[in-house]
């Protein structure tokens, strides 16, 4: 079997975290197996890369940002291939440069467009286990690049889709997909099984066990994944197509506290406002999430959306420099919310859903801001203040504890 093993950042926290790594991936190799490894960066070293560049330069370039934050992974790789040699196993360390993994040319954010597989290969046949930099690719001009913050799951899944393997295991510092983050949610369960598509509406509305493109690629390339910890035995949760169990009314809650609502208000009610506004952040490559936009009063009206945190500013300034000042009266800036979304498969089939989870917040005495739905999916944007009590308000709601 061609097994891709993925570990993040607690999991090769320290010199035992990496020795017990060398371990299990050592044991499914002896038993004959070809290993591939994937490693995040050491602990919080991303997190700290950040931080040294910031105190350099506030606004970095992001070309720089790609260089450094890709050390991280390189450090990881290169100490794991050194704790196999010493425990007497063949193996190598690659980066994506040595690999080839090609990506689009966006820094920071960059998409994974083909793997050569050839080294890998390679190495393989003369039964080294590979370790390969997560996080990482390089563009067509031979930049380096990363694939967004947790991308090491996306790295380990495309390399899997490319090599054909036969089983994808992430292995993380929890058990396994869980019906809520277990940091802030105490009754939070361990589930069995969960569909591609509420996986990828969990991670994509913030669950950050699984980065929300290694799912998307699973669905596509039908990589059936495992999640589960590196620090025990226990059985992990599958991620797959079609599950055996029930449908769930809602299997899980998420969170996303990177969230920031900008609110346009008075702008004149007319045919083609919204197509201006939103064709003007389109263009600086600005994501929309929630759209809410009042009724008609007075020829005018307000329109309000969320925007990552982190292109908030960026996102009004465009407004400020498309719009005449006499267009609208205002534009609001709301950092301190949070997404709070339900998700599940069964909930398209039943229309009670939605009331309950606004009677959670009734409950908890948490107010609305926003509302937006899916087929699967509910969510609501609250003050972030209030981000655990709901969550726990409404997991509590859906009986989603044992
Ligand atoms: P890694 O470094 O292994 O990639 P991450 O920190 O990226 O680990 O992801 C694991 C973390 O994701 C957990 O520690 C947990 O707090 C968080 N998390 C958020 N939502 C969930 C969820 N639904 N199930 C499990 N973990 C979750
Ligand atoms: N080291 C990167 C990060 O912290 C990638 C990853 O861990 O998946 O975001
Ligand atoms: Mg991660």
């Amino acid at each position: 079997m061609l097994i891709v093993k993925k570990f993040g950042g607690t999991s090769v926290g320290n010199k035992e975290r990496i020795f017990n790594v060398a371990r299990r991936c050592i044991e499914d190799y002896r038993k004959g197996n070809d290993i591939v490894v994937v490693l995040s960066a050491m602990g919080k070293s991303t997190d700290e890369l950040i931080e040294l560049a910031r105190d350099i330069n506030p606004s970095p370039s992001k070309r720089e940002m790609d260089m450094l934050l890709t050390t991280g992974e390189q450090v990881s790789v290169s100490l794991m291939a050194m704790a196999m040699g010493f425990m007497g196993v063949p193996a190598i360390s690659l980066n994506a440069f040595q690999v080839a993994m090609h990506t689009t040319h966006r820094y920071g954010n960059a998409r994974l467009k083909r793997i050569d597989t050839d080294r890998i290969r390679n190495e393989l046949e003369q039964r080294k286990i590979v370790i390969v930099t997560g996080f990482q690719g390089v563009d067509k001009y031979d930049n380096i690049t990363t694939l967004g913050r947790g991308g090491s799951d996306t790295t380990a899944v495309a390399l899997a889709a490319a090599l054909h393997a036969d089983a994808c295991e992430i292995y993380t510092d929890v058990d396994g997909v869980y019906t809520a983050d277990p940091r802030y949610v105490k009754n939070a369960r361990k589930l069995d099984e969960i569909t591609y598509d509420e996986m990828l509406e969990l991670s994509t509305l913030g669950a950050g066990v699984l980065h929300n493109r290694s799912v998307e690629m699973a669905k596509k390339y039908g990589v059936q994944l495992v999640v589960r910890s590196s620090l025990n035995e226990n059985e992990g949760t599958i991620v797959r197509e079609e599950i055996n169990m029930e449908k769930m009314l809602v299997s899980g809650v998420a969170v996303d506290k990177n969230a920031t609502r900008i609110a346009v208000i008075g702008l004149k009610d007319e045919p083609g406002v919204a197509f201006r506004l939103f064709n003007a952040l389109a263009k600086y490559n600005i994501n929309i999430d929630i759209i809410l936009q009042s009724v008609g009063r007075d020829g005018t009206k307000d329109i309000s959306f969320t925007v990552e945190e982190d292109v908030a500013d960026e996102a009004v300034t465009i407004i400020q420099k498309c719009f005449p000042k006499s267009d609208y009266k205002k534009i609001d800036e709301e950092k301190d919310v949070a997404k709070l979304s339900i998700v599940g498969a069964g909930m398209s089939s039943n229309p009670g859903v939605a009331a309950s989870m606004f009677e959670a917040m009734y409950d908890c005495g948490v107010n609305i801001k926003m509302i937006s739905t899916s087929e699967i999916r509910v969510t609501v944007l609250i003050d972030e203040k209030h981000t655990e009590k709901a969550m726990n308000a409404v997991h509590d709601k859906f009986s989603l504890a044992d």
